[in-house]
């Protein structure tokens, strides 16, 4: 159910510096956006806690980073350059074109002129580019659509390197460009995106296992970012909708605050379709040979898939809040604490004493130490300071007043209950640490 206004998150995201839209100065381009400092901290805080649960915490998962840029003979073989297409429209009238499965096509929505339209052609979302000075069709390219690719092409890499045993996965995080017809809803749907992925590999008769397995797993990953299970729903996708190179997907939608019920994550069993064809198109063994001696075959393989921008905007979405402290109204984000991209907020109750920030300084140094994001600010009274800290989600502030130079105690102060409370200096680390 929304209960945020998209356009609210929208405007906090700028005026805060989460996010930007990309080349703003020339009056942006369509489809793409740029992460601020608070941003690029949040984002970074939801990837890490994702390779911390599905890469550090195990020990059958290899993290690579492979070239964005590849081979154009990968998308022939992957099927993208035939099949990774929407269906476009373009009205006579206006020319606007649209994707003829989001529109009704009896009427333009631009123009609004009727039956404008004629049949849909297949628009391929790969963006196209040449790779050295000459631009002919031996030297197109794409940028890559998806993660997928590298890893399977690294697939040999890492059994000549790291010799696994089955199963054994293959995990990158990384940027993905799709030339979306329509790009809509801020993030969610945008022509750059980051995307969090890994291929699962498994003998074909283990997949039905390997499947709950990893669907139960998603649903983890959806606590640790805080993420209301009540809110989750799986989507079986049906045959003629599913991707071609799979024989079961399963959507994850999420009902966030500002969209409503939408996409989040995949679920797919891929089987032995990538591999398959890169072995016949490169020519390469891509078999797997068991350590006992029994024959080698070529694994399938189980891809859980996640979109960063898109947790980004559910956890942001999710942890907006508006409500009332001393009869005035406060904005707050109550993000998961391990998530926010600040900790902790430093004030000296005074900017011109030297006593007062000598000390201040000398906490927040220590502080910055132990947490890393922590700020510094001076400016303003303390309740302003506080709305400041609020309305980006940092989820203690510390003020260090004349009573903190006799008592060696400083105040603080709570995020989400606002109460205060005074402990000794010495203590701050340890009652955070246990905290987030
Ligand atoms: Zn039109």
């Amino acid at each position: 159910m929304t209960t945020v206004k998209l356009e609210e998150i929208v405007s906090l995201c700028k005026r805060r510096g989460f996010i930007y839209q990309g080349s703003e100065i020339y009056g942006g381009l369509a489809g793409t956006w740029d992460y601020g400092p608070l941003g690029a901290q949040l984002k970074r805080n939801i990837v890490n806690e994702w390779l911390n649960y599905f890469v550090d915490s195990r020990d059958d998962m290899y993290l690579i980073d492979s070239a964005i840029i590849m081979n154009p003979k990968v998308w022939q073989a992957s099927g993208h350059v035939d099949t990774f297409s929407d269906p476009l429209v373009e009205c006579s009238n206006c020319h606007n074109r649209f994707r003829a499965d989001k529109i009704d096509t009896a009427k333009c929505p631009s123009c609004g002129k009727e039956n404008t339209f004629g049949e849909p052609r297949q628009f391929n979302l790969m963006f196209r580019t040449n790779v050295g000075p000459l631009e002919d069709e031996n030297s197109l390219t794409y940028l890559r659509p998806e993660l997928a690719q590298g890893m399977f092409v690294d697939y040999k890499n890492i059994i000549d390197t790291f010799y696994p045993d089955l199963p054994f996965g293959i995990a990158q995080v990384g940027r993905a460009f799709r030339n979306e017809i329509a790009p809509r809803d801020f993030i969610f749907r945008s022509r750059e995106l980051e995307i969090m992925e890994f291929e699962y590999f498994i003998r074909e008769s283990d997949w039905e296992e390997n499947f709950e397995q990893w669907r139960d797993g998603i649903h983890g990953w959806f606590e640790k970012i805080g993420l209301d299970k009540d809110r989750i729903k799986e989507v079986e996708v049906l045959e003629g909708d599913r991707a071609h190179y799979s024989k079961r997907t399963i959507d994850f939608y999420y009902d966030s605050p500002t969209l409503g019920f939408d996409e989040i994550g995949g679920l797919a069993y891929r089987t032995d379709f990538d591999l398959k064809n890169h072995q016949d198109k490169s020519g390469k063994n891509l078999e797997y040979r068991p350590k006992d001696g029994s024959d080698p075959f070529i694994p399938h393989v189980i891809e859980p898939t996640f979109g960063v921008d898109r947790y980004f905007l559910a956890v942001i979405s999710n942890a907006y809040r508006i409500d009332e402290v001393n009869g005035e109204k406060r904005n707050y984000l109550q993000l998961p604490k391990h998530l926010a991209p600040v900790k902790i907020a430093v004030f000296p109750l005074l900017k011109n004493k030297p006593e007062l920030t000598d000390k201040a300084k000398e906490i927040y140094n220590k502080l910055r130490e132990e947490f890393g994001q922590v700020i510094w600010d001076d400016n303003g009274n303390i309740g302003k300071r506080y709305r400041r800290q609020d309305e980006i989600g940092t989820p203690y502030c510390i003020t260090i007043d004349f009573e903190t130079l006799d008592d060696k105690c400083v105040t603080l102060r709570d995020r989400d209950t606002t109460e205060q409370q005074r402990i000794p200096i010495e203590h701050i680390i340890d009652t955070i640490k246990s905290s987030l």
